[in-house]
């Protein structure tokens, strides 16, 4: 076995982990670095060349190290500024670049989540700033794409929430409701997830046309509210299983991709996050859907996240 070269850290060969912190580090080293990959990916995939809005054909353009608060690239030809992190999640904080980007890197290799707190004691940050950051990444940058699913799909409702932790044991009080939240995934596919104000037909229909094509097969439990599905227009081949008389696998007739989705949230959620308000449950559902969506690659997790930062 070759010396181990403690400047050179390498991955173990049996690690699961595809990303490592070393290999962020490695990547993006410091601020200047993932200001230049903004850049790049941005307006100049070589690194100079840009189209020049004011002269309408592509340039070289310059980056001058000087005072200005917006970090910009100017044109050679006629002195206009390109501000990289315009239009971004970025722009406006005053938090680096830097420790945004390891913010995106620590919320997509973790297996649950992360708290704020515990963001803010990783970055160095204020909780508040620390909250608003992954508050940004998860309802901005893991925001759910609207790609429809063509089946076979399974479809379930549960409730998410309860006792909040600020009001002692009681249960009582605004927040600490239940939300009903809605779920269709794509066997060996995607996830769709939302807050819903009720689990009725009403409710729940508009979102399942909107996003399974027709004729697809579907897979649910015996609510009624499914029962318009095997009649409608869309031409759903609907298929139920009767979980009230203790079925739960009838050959492929089960809905257990959805329930293993369902208790991976809720156990996060109840581990890292205890109580979530109705407000912020929509982005917290992002974040599992994300994590749950990009499960093949935990590489191209944090690269997916990345692109969508740059395309914002
Ligand atoms: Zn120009």
């Amino acid at each position: 076995m070759p010396p181990v070269n403690r400047n050179q850290p390498i991955r173990a060969n049996s690690s699961d982990s595809e990303y490592t912190l070393m290999d962020f580090m490695r990547e993006f080293p410091d601020d200047k670095t993932c200001l230049e990959h903004l850049w790049r990916e941005r307006f100049a995939p070589d690194g100079k060349t840009a189209d020049c809005p004011k002269c309408r054909k592509a340039r070289e353009f310059k980056r001058y190290e000087t005072a200005q608060s917006r970090p910009s690239w100017t044109c050679t030809g006629c002195g206009h500024h390109l501000h990289v992190l315009a239009g971004t999640i970025f722009e406006k904080s005053s938090t680096s670049l830097h420790l945004w980007f390891y913010a995106m890197y620590l919320m997509t290799s973790t297996r649950c989540g992360i708290s704020a707190k515990q963001l803010e004691r990783e970055l160095g940050v204020t909780y508040k700033t620390a909250w608003r950051m992954a508050h940004l990444i998860r309802n901005k940058l893991m925001a759910q794409d609207t790609e429809p699913m063509d089946g076979p799909v399974e479809m379930d409702e549960t409730y998410v929430g309860g006792r909040s932790r600020y009001r002692g044991t009681s249960g009582k009080g605004r927040g600490t409701k239940k939300q009903p939240v809605f779920g269709i995934v794509q066997r060996g596919g995607k996830v769709f997830v939302t807050p819903v104000a009720s689990v009725q037909s009403a409710t729940l229909l508009p979102h399942v046309i909107e996003r399974v094509l027709p004729a697809s097969t579907i897979y649910s439990d015996e609510l009624n509210s499914y029962d318009a599905l095997g009649h409608s227009p869309q031409g759903y081949n609907h298929r139920r299983i009767h979980h009230r008389e203790k079925v739960y696998v009838s050959g492929d007739i089960h809905t257990n991709t959805i329930e293993g989705f369902w208790s991976l949230t809720k156990n996060g959620i109840r581990g890292v996050y205890h109580a979530v308000s109705k407000k912020h449950l929509q982005g917290y559902l992002n974040e599992y859907a994300w994590r749950y969506n990009e499960r093949h690659s935990p590489r191209a997790k944090f690269s997916t996240l990345l692109r969508r930062a740059t395309v914002l």
